[in-house]
């Protein structure tokens, strides 16, 4: 059951971004380099502040605070379980206190919808965040029943410095997502957030003094991902990095991985999710779903069902629902009231996006709606919707992270579970139907980390995430996220036979 959700207030008018600082050892530092990079409100291509630009020199700084926490001995390593778990409950209750201010700064850094961002994100990651706390007095080792006279029993323990590299679509969700798992092991992190997203971080940032951890448990380092990133995943002192981003990235990552120390890496990558709808769906649902999963924050989403495959028989019906629905939306500035689709995160998406529709149009697909920017300022892009889509073209293969719908149709099960599965990507997938066989059939065929039924894109923190093929390694999130961030030791004690 559904907890009651809180009344949406307006977002602030008057917020003043205080934090612009690298934050290493509970404090805020300058970069070594003394350069500062600006951050630009999508929505009006603004700038909004300058914030310190942290490159290796920071990282290793950054490096050496966490490393130091880590020793054995100190205040993190000696803290009960349970009170790491109260700090991180602590740290939810700071976020959802500034939850106002956390939302209002989310939507002019990252585009994002007001009503959305204020419900649902910050539901994510405050919820988030006290799941995590809960985990911390429960990671548990076993008992095993070797051969011979001995105890033996394993172990969690925490990896040890976490680098964190996210990305800007949901720059607060996926920090305390991943800041919560490796806290709640017991590990300590260096995080970087996305260069077009790095303010509601640099707040957390505060509130983790607040909250009462110790110095260099936590440490923030903005900055660029060829030069702060790539000097954390080449770290030889960081014993693991975890990664949300791009497949070209994360292949970059696990290659400096290898090459510097071996260090453990979880990658959530890219995807090209399949959305399966099959004659006897609810069509109401259906169109209603696959529609949110593909518009949800512009497209913006490495889940976003981007390609949809309708029955033949209902392919023209559902076509027609689905334009209709996607001409539902009012365009602008997100802080005004009523607008409900935002702009997309910077002009290299923008034209990204453009390019692809384009091919889309040159090769031969049908453009229903949209196909265009939008407006005079800010990276806007009508909501487009193509019909007629086959699999070799460019829109139906490539990642457009825009919000652009592809409509393919299909004729057979066994057809459409090929064509579905024709993809180096394995995120997720979607599947209509009324047809419990069908549903159970095709979604153990899929070769997706998640599949939806009836529905396309609930879940959450409980449930492990990631991805199939090039859409992952490792997954995040529920009891096996954290394996992801812990070391398992056996400890085999010989029993002395003397008494018995
Ligand atoms: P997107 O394509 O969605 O912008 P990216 O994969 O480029 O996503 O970026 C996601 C994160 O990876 C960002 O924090 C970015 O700074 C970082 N990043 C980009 N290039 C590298 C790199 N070579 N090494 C490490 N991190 C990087």
């Amino acid at each position: 059951m559904s907890s009651a959700k809180p009344a949406i207030p307006t977002p602030l008018t008057d917020l003043k971004i205080q934090y612009t600082k690298i934050f290493i050892n509970n404090e805020w530092h300058d970069s070594v380099s003394g350069k500062k990079f600006p951050v630009i409100n999508p929505a009006t291509e603004e700038i909004i502040c300058e914030v310190e630009e942290g490159d290796k020199a920071d990282v290793d700084k950054a490096v050496k605070a966490a490393r130091q926490a880590f020793q054995i001995g100190s205040p993190w390593r000696t803290m009960d379980a349970s009170e790491r778990g109260r700090l991180l409950y602590k740290l939810a209750d700071l976020i959802e206190r500034d939850r106002l201010l956390l939302a209002t700064m989310e939507v002019i850094n990252a585009g994002k919808v007001f009503s959305s961002t204020y419900l649902m994100e910050m539901e994510l990651s405050i919820n988030g965040l006290r799941y995590f706390a809960g985990w911390a007095d429960k990671i548990q080792g076993r008992t095993i029943p070797i051969d011979g006279d001995f105890f033996t029993y394993t172990r969690r323990e925490p990896i040890g410095v976490c680098g964190q590299i996210i990305a800007w679509n949901f720059p607060l969700i996926l920090l305390v997502w991943k800041i919560g798992s490796a806290l709640s092991c017991g590990n300590t992190v260096i995080l970087k957030p996305a260069e077009q997203t790095p303010l509601t971080a640099l707040h957390v940032a505060s509130l983790i003094i607040e909250a009462g951890f110790p110095p260099g448990v936590v440490n923030i380092v903005p900055g660029y991902g060829p030069t702060a990133g790539a000097a954390i995943s080449s770290h030889m002192d960081i014993d693991k990095v975890a990664f949300t981003g791009s497949t070209e990235v994360g292949k970059i990552i696990k290659e400096a991985a290898g090459k510097s120390n071996l260090k453990r890496v979880t990658l959530e990558l890219g995807g090209k999710s399949p959305c399966i709808v099959f004659a006897d769906a609810d069509l109401d649902t259906a169109v209603e779903s696959a529609h949110v999963g593909l518009f949800f924050h512009q497209g913006q989403c490495c889940v976003a069902a981007s390609r949809l495959f309708v029955e033949e028989t209902i392919y023209d019906e559902f076509v027609q629902r689905s334009v209709e629905r996607a001409k539902k939306y009012v365009l602008g500035n997100p802080l005004t009231p009523g607008v409900n689709h935002g702009p997309q995160i910077d002009k290299e998406q923008h034209n990204k996006i453009l390019d692809l529709i384009e091919s889309g149009k040159k090769q031969g697909a049908k453009l229903e709606l949209g196909g265009g920017p939008w407006g005079k300022k800010g990276y806007f892009i009508q909501p487009t919707v193509f019909s007629n889509v086959t699999d070799e073209m460019r829109i139906a293969k490539e990642e457009i992270f825009g919000p652009v719908q592809q409509i393919m149709k299909f004729k057979s099960l066994d057809e459409v579970i090929k064509r579905a599965n024709n993809t180096t990507y394995g995120l997720a997938a979607g599947v209509f139907t009324k047809d419990l066989d069908k549903a159970v059939m095709v979604s153990s065929a899929l070769q997706a980390g998640t599949v939806w039924v009836n529905c396309y894109g609930g879940g959450g923190m409980q449930c492990p995430f990631g991805g199939y093929k090039m859409s992952g390694n490792g997954r995040e999130l529920g009891e096996e996220g954290f394996h992801e961030y812990t070391e398992i030791k056996t400890v085999t004690m010989k029993i002395s036979q003397k008494n018995s």
